[in-house]
């Protein structure tokens, strides 16, 4: 039996440095859908990693007095225990460095070469470290990198070409043709825009670096860090074996919006020099800033994912990250939206609700939740009405959830907690009465349905609520702050 697939990966993060609350958003919002498509029946492959590779690591590497290797080894490793702690559900964690990555990059390098895609020249031009990426006079700000505003540096060098503008019509015309290649619409129309002027051959080599992957047609070279990089999304599907035939195109990259022209149009040409088809859709979400400034370490505003999940938990932070950050835009971060977030919404709302009820179940006795309902005029217009709520934020939540706007999705959820509020408020289940143990039931109910919607964006605390409706044991969810 031959199940759907949804092939959905993240960037592969630099790991020049420790991780970042930056570096969470994606991995959170990437692992969602993965366990959205997941309950949908879908044979999900869900693939994050590390870029171990390029100059910006080897003089990191040396700063720190470690070789290389050793460097990555120990930087990736905080990334991958950060997913864990994060509960990112990843089937694979890639690294540019592993041997089955080295094997399949030679191996495509070869291919794009024998299709004829590759010369050797000499290449002049501005280079950032940062970036690990090459820029015209004309993209400078300042003389510098618009993205990091560091000097870039001139390097003239032999090289191996790629022949990416061959690809530029090709390029263009899918790129037209699929409304949904690059969400948001806008970041779309960026690159339909830049793909206006005559694409440039790319250096895909380098001769002065050695960190970095040997170049197959001639060892003196190493592959340049973004094809190298690039690359991953086919290694991670054990290209070109039977699992890659089954999973590309892939579903889903999810990037930042630093990164949209290496995803749609360098790996675009060098997937149709492959003769391979172009990903379904790259959907590029924005930055979080910290009080409204920029991230960074000199100005000392960095926030340690580690140091957050240990002060609040995992799931408050999946939750903030995606309930508070706009999808496709950037964010802002400061503790005092992230404890109001959690006291308004986690402790108050889902978790004082659950609180409620279980008492409310725990104390009438409420045994089950499959007490038949009732027959009575009333009881059925009530059964109508909560079947309505339910049905609306199902749809709402599908809806929203297809279009990436996580925001939204829970909006919809917590629409479903306030109807139990004002449910409870009305019928009062605290006393005695004819209906008391109906309502508690329906409230059982719903709440089993906002724990099902919650389990691909709060996996945690949807399992605590479904446990404590089988045991009728209340336990506190979000203890206030
Ligand atoms: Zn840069």
């Amino acid at each position: 039996m031959s199940k759907k697939t949804f092939f959905i990966s993240t960037a592969i993060d630099y790991p020049s440095e420790k991780p970042h609350l930056g570096h969470c958003l994606e991995k959170i919002q990437a692992d969602v859908l993965a366990r959205y498509k997941r309950l949908q029946g879908f044979n999900v492959h869900f693939s994050v990693g590390t870029d171990d590779h390029g100059l910006k690591i080897q003089r990191y590497a040396q700063k720190a007095g470690k070789n290389p290797q050793e460097f990555v080894d120990e930087m990736s490793k905080c990334f991958k225990d950060l997913w864990k702690l994060l509960n990112i559900s990843n089937d694979d964690f890639i690294r540019t460095t592993e041997k089955r990555h080295i094997k399949v990059v030679q191996e495509i390098i070869k291919k794009i070469y024998e299709k004829g895609d590759l010369y050797k020249g000499k290449y002049k031009g501005l280079y950032c470290v940062d970036c690990e990426s090459y820029y015209l006079p004309k993209d400078l700000k300042n003389n510098k990198c618009p993205i990091h505003h560091k000097p870039v540096e001139i390097i003239e060098e032999e090289t191996y070409f790629f022949r990416m503008s061959k690809y530029q019509k090709q390029l263009l015309k899918q790129i037209k043709a699929n409304k949904e290649f690059i969400i948001p619409e806008s970041k779309r129309n960026e690159i339909l825009n830049r793909l206006k002027a005559p694409l440039q051959d790319l250096s895909i080599s380098r001769k002065t670096v050695s960190w970095g992957i040997p170049f197959p047609l001639e060892k003196k070279y190493i592959i340049a860090v973004w094809p190298d990089a690039l690359i991953n999304y086919l290694t991670t599907i054990d290209y070109p074996n039977e699992k890659s035939k089954k999973f590309w195109p892939a579903d889903l990259h999810i990037i930042g919006k630093d990164i949209i022209w290496h995803h749609s149009v360098i790996w675009g040409s060098l997937l149709l020099s492959l003769g391979l088809p172009l990903p379904k859709t790259i959907f590029v979400h924005g930055f979080i800033t910290v009080s409204g400034q920029k991230m960074s370490k000199s100005l000392g505003n960095v926030i340690g994912p580690f140091e957050l999940v240990k002060k609040y938990g995992t799931d408050p932070v999946r939750y903030f990250l995606l309930r508070e950050i706009p999808p496709t835009e950037d964010g802002d971060f400061t503790y005092e939206k992230f404890e109001a977030r959690y006291n308004s919404d986690l402790a108050k709302g889902l978790g004082n609700l659950v609180a409620r009820v279980m008492k409310l179940a725990e104390k009438s006795k409420v045994k089950s939740q499959s007490v038949p309902y009732g027959e009575s005029q009333a009881t059925t217009k009530i059964q109508v009405k909560i079947q309505k709520a339910i049905d609306k934020t199902q749809r709402d939540y599908r809806k929203t959830l297809e279009e990436f706007k996580f925001n939204e999705a829970l909006i919809s959820v917590w629409e479903l907690i306030g109807f139990c509020d004002r449910y409870i408020e009305k019928e009062r289940p605290w006393e005695k009465s004819k209906k008391q143990k109906e309502v508690i039931n329906n409230l059982l109910l719903i709440i089993g349905e906002i724990a099902k919607l919650l389990e691909p964006f709060l996996p945690e605390t949807s399992e605590k609520i479904l446990k404590q409706l089988k045991t009728k044991k209340s336990k506190p969810l979000f203890p206030r702050i």
